[in-house]
């Protein structure tokens, strides 16, 4: 029989044959990074082995970067899920593709690959082959459509709600969010014309009254940064289900091993990979996902929805790729994606010691006499405990906030500290402090800032992956 595939009519020495086998007769690489259209429709991934494609049916597949997901357990696919690496002498590691573009020997390869009919690499503000094998990695912890990497966690944020608002539309965020995320949102949305409406994000009355036929996502963390407050994310993503708009989650602080943000219905999860995706402060980074959960076809933004038609659950992604990190050039480079990669391989083991250790430490602080007042989720007494505990696989995470008489007291401690390092990053193997009102909220008038919980006596700790008896003979000697 005769299909017409991406155009060209090409005889099939069968008479009819399905999805899978059509894309393994054409030796089409990677199957796990196609989109298949059949007669203009979209197929989804796991109908491949039930569709038939018959006599004279157009058939048409478009490589997509950033797919792929394998069966094993966590621990297994944070070490080997890996896109087959094309290269010489077998290496282990997805070796670093240090170059800014790739070349072809003929016209006609770069043609097929610049039309996404044929595999391949053309400049490393599109993909990189780094960077994909990072993207799959995450993709399949993530169980998820696709992802796409970025420069960063903040350009992670930034480029998805780009891809789903514009000028004159309207974002629903948590006001309890990470100090960045709040300036982007303030400084440069606000520039581009989307307006940020800030909610007490389980505040299920107040949402639903906040959102208008301009509103595109809900946005919000999964723990707050740094009040450590908890969304409830079947509630929240049920309310925004049913007004037609996608939930994104940023899950930096609980990580894929932690939450499986697809299981509580979030449609896009993003994380900064500076922090423990990867895990030893070597590099800064962001990723994507497409969780699956959302149909583009029904969604509200236009572009995104005429895209569906051709590209299905791939919809949100392609318009994120091709439309917006592409042009916007927040790309991640390929060394810092090949540290991620290497980092990512021990997540599940560094998450088990990072939470335990903050649970001793929040244990110890808890019952110290010159501490105020302790918030970590992991305390029984603390209001999140429950749902946390639900959510986020009977772990806490590993930042916790303590208090102590005054600012003062607050600088004393964090300047006697000897092994704990006082600097503004967390999730890294090493225990950190900050002082969150004289640094990374420093710029917000003091009535905001006390409004959204921060103290000048809160002091913010990441626990690190240390012994935990030198971490709190650490605590204990500066706050001596
Ligand atoms: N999201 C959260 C929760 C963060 O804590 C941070 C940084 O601290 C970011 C996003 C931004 O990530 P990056 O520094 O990689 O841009």
């Amino acid at each position: 029989m005769n299909i017409k595939i991406n155009g060209k009519i090409e005889p099939i020495p069968q008479d009819s044959i399905t999805v899978s086998e059509l894309l393994e007769l054409k030796q089409v690489k990677y199957p796990d990074m196609v989109s298949v259209q059949l007669n203009g429709e979209f197929v989804e991934r796991i109908l491949f082995d039930k569709t038939t494609v018959n006599e004279d049916d157009e058939f048409e597949f478009l490589y997509f970067m950033g797919g792929g997901s394998q069966g094993w357990d966590f621990a297994t696919r944070a070490i080997h899920s890996c896109p087959p690496i094309e290269s010489t002498n077998n290496p282990t590691v997805p070796p670093i593709y240090q170059s800014a573009a790739f070349s072809y020997d003929t016209a006609e390869e770069i043609e097929t690959v610049f039309d996404g009919r044929g595999f391949g690499y053309i400049y490393s503000r599109i993909s990189n082959p780094t960077v994909t094998a990072f993207e799959y990695k995450i993709n399949s912890l993530e169980n998820g459509v696709g992802t796409v990497a970025a420069a960063s966690g903040m350009s992670a944020i930034l480029n998805s709600i780009l891809a789903l608002a514009g000028s004159g539309e309207e974002i629903i965020a948590s006001k309890s969010l990470f100090s960045g995320t709040r300036s982007l949102f303030d400084e440069v949305l606000s520039k581009l014309g989307i307006k940020v409406i800030y909610a007490d994000i389980n505040d299920t009355a107040t949402l639903q009254s906040l959102i208008t036929d301009k509103t595109r996502l809900v946005f919000c963390e999964t723990i707050g940064n740094p009040l450590l407050d908890i969304t409830d994310f079947l509630k929240l993503a049920d309310l925004a289900h049913k007004h037609r708009i996608p939930l994104i989650a940023d899950s930096t602080l609980t990580t894929p091993y932690l939450f499986k943000a697809k299981d509580f219905g979030v449609d896009i999860v993003v994380h900064s990979a500076t922090k423990y995706l990867t895990g030893n402060g070597t590099a800064v980074g962001g990723v994507i996902t497409d969780l699956g959960n959302f149909d583009w076809n029904n969604s509200l933004s236009g572009d995104i929805r005429d895209n569906a038609k051709n590209f299905g659950q791939f919809a949100f992604l392609s318009v994120l790729r091709k439309k917006i990190l592409q042009n916007t050039g927040g790309v991640l480079s390929p060394f810092n994606a090949f540290l991620h990669n290497l980092g990512v391989e021990t997540l599940s083991l560094r998450m088990e010691r990072h939470c335990t250790n903050a649970s001793e430490l929040a244990l110890y602080l808890s019952n110290h006499k010159k501490v105020k007042k302790i918030t970590y989720p992991g305390l029984n007494k603390n209001p999140y405990y429950a749902l946390a505990k639900n959510q986020f696989s009977g772990k806490f995470g590993a930042l916790l906030n303590f208090s102590l008489e005054s600012r003062e007291d607050c600088f004393k401690f964090i300047s006697r500290l000897k092994m704990t390092k006082n600097l503004a990053n967390l999730g890294d193997s090493k225990t950190m402090v900050i002082h969150p009102a004289s640094t990374l909220f420093s710029s917000l008038p003091k009535e905001h800032r006390l409004s959204i919980g921060i103290t000048d006596e809160m002091i913010r700790v990441s626990i690190g992956i240390e012994a935990i008896r030198d971490i709190i003979e650490d605590f204990e000697n500066a706050l001596s």
